[in-house]
């Protein structure tokens, strides 16, 4: 017996739920890629683009998905050789620190764990002793998919000014794009990576880098730089095709097109707002199932918690029962432990982009009823606290 007929919820942090009317805006013959409404849209989305990143600065777009975007953002500001200090708190930290050994770059780490977020001191200490400047970046994860973990970015930045040290602040935004707040001039950030697949809630395959005058006077220098990653071009485009180096992805940027149209009507505070009221419902019922049971929040400190997904473990292997089991009997497909250990003791919902009330309280309602099912100890009323958080947040006066 299943009960898994229905509409599906993808609960997996990217690939996001695609919604209907991005659906439809991808179903239409290939355009011509010279003039007309393809390269119409293109132009359209880089001032809503910049907008939404909080910049006045440049905007880079890429045929890549998030990999591409951390090799992107190094080979326009680095030469080989050149040292990178990579902020770490999860498994998205390590990639970025292995695309920059991969480049020829030194990189070091400062690992925060999985369970806490950036520490400033911890960062200012090492910097204090870099007395010759001789790390040109420093690359943070803002929130890291892994762990669920969001750091704050103004002190960091804080940091780098009151030390008057020039490395660059990079940030790798991209499962928090459309989903947390994020501005870009305002946090002082000089690199901006965010991709299409996650609040974006376009399919997989575009992906964007955003940078200031800063770390565009690095391109100058930058021997890590090849013509085909190069943001100058494609942030400049004398001609369309330059935008893409080739060939736009003419159906992504109907998808686009659309979603931003979609976050634009909604309005970006309400959007960052909605997340942070559906994550809360999240973590109420995850809590409340820990009140009994080996069950808990991966992060314990609520201002360290993202608002685009949840990192939550079930010791003896339970994660990844209750996730096979949703999956199987229920329609609702949950995030794995990725680079966690045991990995079976460690799921993630997704709560990002095209997502809404109903969707929270039905896959929150389905776990616990999942629980339930296998017979793994809980606390019970996981979804009616979850249903709590979100009968009182609509009772607030609506926001602007
Ligand atoms: C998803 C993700 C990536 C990687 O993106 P891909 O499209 O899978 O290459 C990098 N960083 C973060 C924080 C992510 O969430």
């Amino acid at each position: 017996m299943s009960l898994s007929q229905g509409v599906s919820y993808l609960a997996i942090p990217g690939p996001s739920v695609l919604p209907e009317r991005v659906l439809r805006a991808m179903v239409q013959p290939s355009p011509n890629i010279y003039e007309g409404k393809l390269p119409d849209i293109t132009a359209s989305l880089v001032p809503d683009l910049k907008r939404l990143a909080g910049t006045e600065g440049h905007l880079a777009m890429y045929i890549s998905n998030g990999h591409g975007l951390w090799e992107a953002s190094l080979a326009n500001t680095m030469s080989r050789g050149d040292k990178v200090l990579v902020l770490v708190t999860g498994r998205f930290g390590f990639g970025w620190e292995e695309m920059a050994r991969g480049m020829g770059l030194d990189a070091e780490i400062i690992n925060f764990g999985e369970h806490e977020t950036i520490d400033p001191a911890r960062l200012r200490a090492r910097l204090a002793q870099d007395k010759e400047h001789e790390i040109a970046a420093v690359l943070t994860v803002h929130v890291d998919t892994s762990t669920g973990l969001r750091s704050a970015v103004p002190p960091l930045r804080a940091v780098l000014d009151e030390l008057s040290h020039p490395a660059l602040l990079m940030l790798d935004a991209i499962a928090s794009f459309g989903c947390d707040r994020i501005e870009m001039d305002a946090w002082g950030v000089d690199v901006l990576l965010a991709a299409s697949q996650k609040g974006l809630m376009a399919p997989p395959g575009m992906g964007f880098v955003w940078f200031n005058d800063r770390a565009d006077a690095r391109r100058e220098h930058a021997d890590c730089a090849t013509r085909y990653w190069d943001w100058r071009p494609r942030a400049k485009p004398e001609l369309f095709y330059e935008y893409w180096d080739g060939t736009a992805p003419t159906h992504q940027l109907f998808a686009l097109r659309e979603a931003v149209n979609m976050i634009q009507e909604e309005g970006l505070p309400h959007v960052w707002q909605r997340h942070e009221i559906l994550a809360r419902a999240v973590w109420a019922a995850v809590e409340c199932w820990g009140k009994s049971g080996d069950i808990a929040l991966n992060v314990a400190d609520a201002n360290q918690r993202s608002h685009a997904v949840t990192s939550i473990r079930m010791g003896g292997g339970a994660a990844t029962k209750l996730r096979k089991w949703c999956e199987h009997q229920a329609g609702l497909t949950l995030g794995i432990g990725l680079g966690r250990h045991p990995e079976e003791d460690y799921l993630r919902v997704g709560h990002m982009g095209h997502v809404n009330a109903h969707m929270i309280l039905g896959a929150l309602g389905t776990m616990e009823a999942g629980l339930t099912a296998l017979g793994i100890p809980h606390g019970r009323g996981g979804a009616a606290a979850a249903g709590d958080v979100i009968s009182t947040a609509l009772r607030a006066p609506c926001p602007d």
